[in-house]
């Protein structure tokens, strides 16, 4: 099972109120700082890889190096 999925599952666990994209900045922050963690996401712009996020402001593509933000579980925006 994926990190995400863990802290999607946690995230329900909990009865958690607020925002998803709150829930997992806590949850990076808490159970997996520093440590790179491989999303579901593919990556929007090339499509050769799925995201790495190392928290949820800097989610990048291996492949073509572009940096986004996480906004929710399954969705990103480009960094500005
Ligand atoms: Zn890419």
């Amino acid at each position: 099972m994926g990190k995400m999925k863990e802290a999607f599952m946690e995230m329900e666990e909990s009865s958690w109120k607020g925002k998803p994209s709150d829930f997992l900045k806590y949850y990076v922050k808490y159970y997996i700082e520093n440590e790179a963690v491989p999303t579901d996401i593919l990556c929007p712009k090339c499509k050769r890889s799925k995201l790495t996020m190392y928290n949820t402001d800097d989610v990048k593509c291996e492949s073509c190096r572009t940096a986004y933000t996480l906004i929710d579980i399954n969705t990103v925006k480009f960094k500005n």
